[in-house]
């Protein structure tokens, strides 16, 4: 199977908007823009290795490299219609780029977005999605906006993941653990796309937590002119699932520290709240309130004793030798 037939039995598909004039198959695509409203653009990467391991599943990695991006394009408020694919493969295996594209294409069609190109290589595995999605002129949502005395919300539960990864991680795996709620979270993250725009005249700021609650929120604090954010631990909404497997005392380092969970942490000012209440609802999605911005910059931490301490543990940073 060369590179051209690879493409045409595997990704292409018929286009899901009108607003792509030109898909898959000519040297770039061709989509019209949108008069009144803002594009939003976000690629994100993953490496074998580094954000999994070979025993997933290609269905889920089909799936994951998709979910990352539009969770990305939830933070912002946008609404996904496209995406681009590059792929590098070590091998061309039938099987799995079928499975893979099934992952693929069934968070694709869902969320309504349409593969419009991208590019195949042989290599290392490694797959990156860049997505286009679009928002109200002006009304993206930043990173940059939350205030002081806003309400710091976060939607799900938090720690599932990097539970899930612990499980997997450990000597029994995922032939053991892989049908767990937390290992499921782990591998079929579910972008928070309808939260993110229903956002856009509530929040002040937003990000998707890639890289643990704690780190992730200390970006909005930085890029909001130097805030703090004080978590309240006993707010944190964890899951059953995870309840059954830790304590909650054993949870909350991992839900503050443990990434890949793909719910979105925002803030909203106070007058607010019942709004987000009503959101909840109908969504059907727990948003808890978990505390609030301030202006003593760093992330605070109030435990049991109501004592407020500073949290000091990062998130998920790569780092390269020097
Ligand atoms: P070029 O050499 O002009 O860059 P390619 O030969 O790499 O184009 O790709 C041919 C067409 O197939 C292009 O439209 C490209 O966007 C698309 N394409 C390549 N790889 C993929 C992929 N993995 N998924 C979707 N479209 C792809
Ligand atoms: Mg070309």
């Amino acid at each position: 199977m060369d590179e051209f037939q690879l493409i045409d039995r595997f990704f292409c598909r018929p286009t899901l908007s009108d607003g792509v004039k030109v898909g898959i198959g000519d040297d770039g695509a061709v989509l019209t823009t949108r008069g009144d409203q803002d594009l939003v653009v976000v690629t994100d990467s993953l490496v074998e290795g580094v954000h999994f391991f070979s025993d997933v599943t290609p269905a889920d990695l089909g799936h994951k490299a998709l979910a990352v991006n539009l969770s990305d394009l939830a933070a912002m408020g946008a609404e996904p219609d496209w995406a681009t694919l590059n792929l590098v493969l070590p091998t061309a295996d039938s099987k799995w780029l079928e499975e893979f594209s099934i992952g693929f294409f069934s968070l694709a069609d869902r969320c309504h977005v349409t593969l419009v190109g991208g590019d195949t290589s042989c290599g290392p595995l490694n797959l990156t999605v860049t997505a286009g999605g679009w928002v109200p002129r002006g009304q993206a949502l930043c990173r940059t906006g939350a205030r002081n005395g806003d309400l710091i919300y976060v939607s799900g539960t938090v720690g599932d993941a990097a539970l899930g990864l612990q499980l997997v991680s450990g000597p029994d795996g995922l032939s053991e653990h892989g049908e767990n709620r937390v290992v499921e979270r782990l591998r079929r993250p579910e972008p928070r796309i309808l939260l993110g725009q229903a956002l856009r005249p509530l929040a002040t700021a937003a990000i998707d937590l890639s890289d643990g609650l704690a780190a992730d929120l200390a970006h909005v604090a930085v890029a909001s002119g130097g805030l703090g954010g004080v978590i309240e631990e006993d707010r944190l909404p964890l899951s059953a699932e995870a309840l059954e497997l830790r304590t909650r005392k054993q949870l909350i380092p991992i839900a503050l520290g443990g990434g890949d969970d793909y719910e979105l942490c925002f803030c909203v000012p106070p007058e607010h709240r019942g709004e987000i209440d009503r959101l909840g609802n109908q969504l059907r999605l727990p948003l808890t309130m978990i505390g609030q911005m301030d202006t003593t910059p760093g992330i605070w931490l109030v435990g049991e004793s109501g004592v407020r301490e500073e949290y000091r543990s990062g998130g998920h940073l790569h780092h390269w030798a020097d």
